[in-house]
């Protein structure tokens, strides 16, 4: 079997450019969406990472502003950054680009962010609705994810979907979308006994690792749907995912590749988001 390869690029664009008509037709009522994005440091992944959301706003025709902080920022300053944002009625959605500096908290950063405006899915609030099947801002790169599935037509209902990869912002949160839509969920991570066993009974299989081509065809059953959420540079500067793209191909069912897979995906259910908070129908 040759895997069909879902391209995420391509069904980013096809989304986007629907998303320009749904913005174009909001601005007519006199909405234009506002995303405001904060970076702390000068980390050149999350200014990269930054740069492709600005770009990808400005596409949609969402305004989008960067507010650039040195990494001497400290927490306080930060929480009272993202309340003024909070409090700002021009501002539709905030994220601040993880990861912080050490001498920030995560978390407290994370809940100082008003739900309402919460565009990366992060918050409590945010993840309880999602848990409880209720609408909410789903986090960006699991809702790509089952976009891209939905893409295909891949039934989820009764299928076994294997996670490989427990971390709050891909792992979780994708198996529990999972659940939500009647998949029999297994999580695996670092201590799990003989990953080998569970990847293999796994219809739909996403590797969310962060480990250079650690899963490769014997890790896949035939015909399985396999997600790669790895971004992992190597020493001559390419990127490439946690899955061996090439041995898996010729067992998959269906693919994603590394880059130009969930990736672009992420970026534009963020941008799905900010359009839903521009709205105000998330609760
Ligand atoms: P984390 O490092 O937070 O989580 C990695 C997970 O993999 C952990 O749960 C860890 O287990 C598990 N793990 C590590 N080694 C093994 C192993 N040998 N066998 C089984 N499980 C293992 O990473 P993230 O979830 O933040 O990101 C994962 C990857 O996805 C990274 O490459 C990241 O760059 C990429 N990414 C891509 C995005 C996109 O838009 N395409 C968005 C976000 C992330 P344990 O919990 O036990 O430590």
């Amino acid at each position: 079997m040759t895997a069909e390869v879902i391209n995420g690029k391509e069904l980013a664009q096809e989304i986007r450019k629907e998303m320009k008509e749904e913005v174009l037709q909001l601005k007519e009522q006199g909405i234009t969406p506002h995303l405001t994005v904060i970076l702390i440091g000068d980390d050149p992944a999350s200014k990269s990472y930054v740069r492709g959301k600005e770009k990808a706003s400005y596409e949609t025709g969402i305004s989008s502003e960067l507010i650039e902080l040195p990494s001497s920022t400290t927490e306080k300053e930060l929480l009272n950054r993202i309340d003024d944002l909070n409090h700002d009625d021009n501002v539709d959605g905030i994220l601040v680009q993880l990861p912080l500096p050490s001498h920030i908290q995560e978390q407290h950063v994370i809940e100082a962010i008003s739900p309402e405006k919460d565009v990366d899915g992060f918050h409590p609030i945010s993840i309880g609705r999602m848990m409880t099947g209720k609408d909410t801002f789903l986090p960006c790169t699991p809702n790509g994810i089952i976009t891209m599935l939905k893409s295909r037509n891949i039934q989820l209902e009764g299928k076994h979907a294997v996670i490989i990869g427990r971390s709050n912002i891909v792992g979780k949160p994708v198996g529990q979308l999972l659940l939500n839509e009647n998949a029999t969920v297994t999580y695996c991570h670092s201590r799990t006994k003989d990953l080998m066993e569970h990847t293999t009974t796994a219809d739909i299989l996403i590797a969310a690792v962060g480990k250079p081509n650690v899963i490769d065809a014997k890790y896949v059953k035939d015909g399985a749907a396999v997600i790669d959420v790895g971004i992992n540079r190597l020493d001559d500067g390419s990127l490439t995912g946690d899955v061996d793209f090439d041995s898996v191909k010729d067992k998959a069912s269906y693919i994603t590749p590394v880059p130009q897979g969930v990736g672009p995906m992420t970026i534009t259910m963020l941008l799905k988001n900010t359009i839903k908070a521009a709205r105000g129908i998330h609760q």
